[in-house]
């Protein structure tokens, strides 16, 4: 059977994804037996602009100089995967989505470079039609094999929960951060994760993005009254990672 050929492509990302892939260890060098990787800039140097099978794309959509570059991937391969939230939902990139001034608080002086030009962070599937979507950030491993293993048999079908992230939690028997004195976003976090960061004693941060019909007000009244967190904060709590879920935003 022809493997079939892989290319991983970023965007406006931190590379997180592309390192947890990589570090992935005995599994992916398993997949290497049915994937071929045609270009990976993490991990060599080679390119193509040959048709590729499958497609991953890290990182959000951020310039508007990029979509024909999407565009160009969008055509040649035969599925497309979006992995992580940056690329799903505009992830941690998304913050700059509520303020004008973002570029001189972060770079100063040289706010005004031509290549920190950009606008609001989207995900990828604003610019292009996306297949597969594996959320997270970073993003899910076992997800992402599990997407992988089947498209290398056909197609895959992906299963998200519709329920948030408290009903993992609970499942597990996790002690809840608000019953610890912390604050937590799990009520409106989109579950599939397993509720890792409460067993870990850290708040869910919603990195999966929100279950469809969050009730962002509700969660931000309770985060602080119940979690103790300003005003302020408790805004920003509830849209680091689903600025674009909103119609505040
Ligand atoms: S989803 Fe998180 S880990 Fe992945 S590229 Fe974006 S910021 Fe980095
Ligand atoms: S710790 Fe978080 S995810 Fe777990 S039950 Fe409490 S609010 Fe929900
Ligand atoms: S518990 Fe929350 S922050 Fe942690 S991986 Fe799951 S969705 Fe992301």
């Amino acid at each position: 059977m022809a493997k079939v050929k892989c290319a991983w492509f970023d965007f406006a990302s931190c590379e997180g994804c592309q390192i947890e892939l990589t570090n992935y260890g005995e599994p992916f060098v398993e997949l290497l037996q049915h994937i071929e990787i045609v270009e990976f800039r993490e991990v060599m140097t080679e390119k193509t602009e040959a048709p590729i099978d499958v497609a991953f794309i890290e990182g959000s959509f951020t310039r508007e100089s990029d979509r024909a570059k999407l565009e160009r991937i969008r055509d040649r391969a035969a599925v497309v995967v979006a992995y992580g939230s940056c690329a799903t939902c505009g992830g941690i990139n998304a913050l700059k989505n509520h303020t004008d001034d973002y570029k001189q608080e972060v770079y100063g002086a040289d706010a005004d470079k031509p290549h920190l030009d950009s606008t609001k962070a989207l995900p990828i599937s604003a610019a292009i039609k996306v297949d597969y979507e594996v959320k997270g950030c970073p993003m899910d491993k076992d997800e992402f094999l599990g997407i992988v293993q089947q498209l290398v048999h056909g197609t895959a079908k992906v299963y998200v929960p519709s329920y948030p992230v408290c009903v993992e939690c609970k499942r597990r028997g996790t002690v809840c951060r608000f019953d610890e004195g912390d604050y937590c976003l799990g009520p409106i976090a989109q579950a599939g994760c397993g509720a890792p960061c409460p067993a870990d004693g850290i708040p869910c941060e919603a990195c999966r993005g929100m279950v469809q019909d969050a009730n962002q007000k509700s969660m931000e009244k309770v985060l602080m009254e119940n979690g103790k967190l300003p005003e302020r904060w408790a805004k920003q709590k509830t849209r680091m990672f689903t600025a674009n879920f909103r119609e505040d935003a």
